[in-house]
């Protein structure tokens, strides 16, 4: 192997049409999706915008701003009127995620639409699934989310999007889908989902904090790794089509050792502490929001994200 001076890396880097011939990894607006909040009523959130809720009107407006530009597909998260045990307000008919659907659908009609599929938005005491004995229920959760799914799909939604964390809901989702006629709705599953401190603006923006204890009984434990590939080994063999790391940045290792375990498309969401921490360095001066925003999403990509759900996809469209 022949070294310096035969060999001068320099020489690749030397112009911007250079470096793009030879980039290894490329940020593509086709590979990312916006997640969107749809309350009844609006909340903007002027620090961190893409954690703002919109009304189904104001989401069709939004939505209208950047669908134009390229950006493919949006992830719904919704905001009910009232909250109960049960989360009913995440499977009635005219639950506020259904509404939107319905109105992105007539509106949108090539937009990818996406949705977050639990309960904790829905519940009065913001866990993801129902509670028996002061615990999470696991099975009896099951069907709760198979039923929001069925809605969602039979309002419009594209692909249904498990973030609960229990065991063996993409089976009862994918069996619920194939029996109600839905067989070719795909399922993306977040299978190795953290219990993880950078959730926070989401947490506000979703109004989605446990009102007791927390979510470490279900979610996965930062330490895992060996465990992720479980999850995503069984999230598979249940159905599902795409399988999902969250967080993202804090999660790399995991993102490529998923990346070469599994054949099949990896989803990485690049969450609301990501994005928050370089909102606020950004506001201080002490990092460029662009560069900073580029060069993280960058790096979802290079550790083998197919796919990047991300809050600045709307702000990548005028970047890229
Ligand atoms: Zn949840």
């Amino acid at each position: 192997m022949s070294t310096f001076p035969a060999t001068r890396l320099r020489r690749l880097r030397r112009t911007g049409a250079l470096r793009k011939l030879v980039g290894e990894t490329r940020l593509d607006l086709s590979d990312v999706v916006m997640p969107l909040f749809v309350s009844p009523e609006a909340l903007a959130n002027e620090a961190l915008p893409a954690m703002s809720r919109h009304t189904v009107d104001g989401l069709v407006r939004e939505v209208d701003r950047f669908a134009s530009s390229g950006v493919p597909a949006v992830l719904l998260f919704g905001i009910p009127e009232a909250k109960d045990d049960e989360g009913s307000g995440a499977w009635i008919d005219d639950g506020i995620v259904q509404q939107a659907l319905r109105a992105l659908r007539e509106h949108f009609p090539e937009l990818l639409l996406l949705t977050d599929v639990c309960l904790c938005e829905y519940t009065a005491h913001g866990h993801c699934g129902v509670l028996s004995g002061g615990e999470v229920d696991n099975d009896a959760t099951l069907d709760l989310l198979a039923r929001t799914s069925i809605s969602h799909v039979e309002a419009g939604a594209d692909a249904v999007c498990p973030s609960d964390m229990m065991d063996g809901r993409v089976g009862a989702i994918r069996q619920a889908l194939d029996d109600g006629g839905h067989e070719q709705t795909p399922i993306v599953a977040y299978s190795a989902k953290y219990a993880s401190a950078f959730y926070g603006p989401f947490r506000d923006a979703a109004d989605s904090a446990p009102a007791f204890g927390d979510r470490r009984g279900y979610q996965m434990d930062p330490a895992n790794v060996r465990e992720a590939l479980r999850e995503c080994e069984l999230d598979l063999a249940e159905g599902a089509d795409v399988i999902m790391v969250k967080p993202a940045l804090p999660y790399l290792d995991v993102v490529r050792a998923v990346r070469e375990r599994f054949p099949v498309p990896v989803a990485a969401y690049n969450v609301s502490g990501e994005y928050g921490m370089i909102k606020a360095a950004a506001a201080r001066g002490w990092l460029d929001e662009r560069q900073a925003a580029l060069e993280s999403l960058t790096a979802i990509k290079r550790a083998g994200a197919d796919i990047v759900v991300t809050y600045w996809a709307r702000d990548l469209a005028a970047w890229l």
